[in-house]
């Protein structure tokens, strides 16, 4: 860990700074996984051991609940499996995914010690639980966990006080990473990477993290090696720089994300984008015509009704309604479009679920087309390396490509390949995929200005087949994973 230092930052607290110059792109830290566990509501989908999603899993005989690929899988989580195992089958079910992780978090350190590789720069003991913040309704629950983990818990292992045990279970609480499946697209289960949790917050970070579940042949040689994840340089750093990332999703107000912080993470952001609500006005912001804004009344109108439609339609979604969805989206842009701002927080968020069904319903043309006005205004607003852009670039792309609008599709991923070189690096699944799409892309580019008549029949016979499609049902697809730190609802 030559490049990072542990420091006092100033109104913060412990934090990490840079020792040493680094450029975009630049792998800062990497680091294993101490310990993560699949989401409840997950774990009959997802293998256990390299958390990638499987169609079919084959299930541990011995206690009923873990989940495997194969036996190549279940062999490597067995390490970790083992104790849990038995103590499943001692009591009878599976607890929830915060008593599971707390368990290995323990067993874990119980055997290595708390210092488990030599990457690691703190204890687990150092980090802050924020107990004493807690909600009265949070600390109910928060017992009931602790209650429920002292009779999950075997009498054979090492015992704890309750005061370890909470300790554990507060940093979990507000440090518990999202692990995500191996392409990055939806969250599956809970980790604990203690370098990470030494990495301060800022709306407009210089840092990013991603999980890399690396490539499948590797998993089984080393316990752990597959659930790494890495900070990744966003920019220049200077050496001496605090190192930062965004906990929140920066497409929030200003108060909004004040607020999130607070409640879930316990301190106030002080940082420049907040003191000084840097595009708050664009994310509220009503559109000019030729110089002339509509008046403030209209704006909030517009506003309050795509507000009130949203709920409608993440409603119509969730029951895979997808022509209710384009309905009600149809209705909203009518109304909210002339008047609010391409940067609109809501109008963005109409667009985006709108491309994507569309997109679902073959649509190709009205995905593409509400595709790009998302990038577009997402441009105006993250910031230029930001891993939402970069995926949204990605889908727009794709939706171009399928629509047989070859030239924006091509530079669209192209931009998303040079944006997720930086957040997600080259060995990462999706911009493996992506490199992929852009040789295509480049490929049926050329063709399509040499002979426009060879590039469409070529084309039709590609999407006949598929091989770039993004078609998930709309439902299953979260909006990229935009909390970093898992927080149970
Ligand atoms: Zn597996
Ligand atoms: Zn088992
Ligand atoms: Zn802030």
């Amino acid at each position: 860990m030559e490049n990072v230092a542990i420091f006092d930052s100033p109104g913060k607290g412990r934090g990490l700074k840079a020792t040493k110059e680094f450029w975009a792109g630049d792998v800062i830290f990497s680091e294993p996984s101490l310990a993560a566990v699949v989401f409840d509501s997950l774990a009959e989908r997802i293998c256990h051991s390299c958390f990638r999603r499987q169609e079919k899993l084959q299930r541990c005989g011995q206690c009923k609940f873990a989940h495997y690929c194969d036996r190549t899988c279940q062999r490597a989580g067995w390490a970790e499996h083992k104790q849990e195992c038995s103590a499943i089958k001692a009591f009878g079910k599976a607890p929830n995914e915060n008593i599971r992780l707390v368990a290995r978090i323990m067993w874990r350190i119980d055997q290595e010690g708390s210092v488990v590789s030599d990457m690691q720069i703190t204890t687990l003991d150092e980090l802050e639980d924020h107990l004493t913040d807690l909600q009265e309704d949070e600390m109910k629950e928060f017992k009931v966990d602790i209650h429920n983990f002292l009779d999950y818990w075997p009498r054979g292992s090492k015992q704890h006080t309750v005061d370890e045990i909470s300790h554990i279970l507060g940093v979990i609480n507000c440090n518990g990473f999202t692990v995500s499946d191996q392409r990055g697209l939806q969250a599956v289960g809970v980790g604990l990477f203690p370098n990470l949790c030494l990495v301060n917050h800022d709306c407009w970070p210089n840092c990013t993290v991603i999980l890399n579940h690396g490539n499948q042949s590797a998993v089984n040689t080393m316990y752990h090696s597959q659930r790494r994840i890495e900070l990744r340089s966003l920019g220049k750093i200077k050496e001496g720089e605090e190192l930062t990332v965004a906990y929140v999703d920066y497409l929030n107000l200003s108060e909004e994300r004040k607020k999130l912080l607070k409640t879930q993470y316990f301190f106030d952001c002080t940082c420049e984008h907040c003191t000084n609500h840097i595009k708050d006005d664009l994310k509220m912001g009503g559109k000019e015509v030729e110089g002339v804004k509509p008046p403030e009344e209209q704006v909030k109108e517009a506003t309050d009704f795509c507000f009130e439609i949203l709920e409608k339609i993440e409603q119509a979604r969730l029951n895979a309604d997808y022509h209710e969805v384009v309905k009600l989206c149809t209705q909203c842009i009518e109304k909210a479009e002339p008047v609010l701002a391409d940067t609109h927080i809501y109008l963005l968020r109409v667009w985006s679920v709108f491309s994507e069904v569309q997109a679902y319903l073959q649509y190709f043309e009205e995905a593409a087309d509400y595709a790009r006005k998302m990038v577009e205004g997402y441009m105006k607003l993250y910031n230029t390396n930001n891993a939402a852009l970069g995926m949204a670039a990605m889908r727009a792309g794709v939706n171009h490509w399928q629509a047989g609008l070859i030239e924006v599709g091509h530079s669209m991923i192209c931009k998303a390949y040079a944006i997720l070189m930086v957040t997600h690096g080259a060995t990462h699944p999706i911009t493996k995929d992506l490199e992929a799409m852009r040789i295509q892309t480049e490929m049926e580019l050329r063709m399509f200005k040499q002979n426009e008549y060879v590039y469409h029949s070529m084309r039709d016979a590609a999407l006949k087949n598929k091989p770039m499609s993004m078609m998930h049902e709309p439902k299953s697809m979260e909006e990229g994973i935009k909390n970093l730190f898992h927080r149970k609802k």
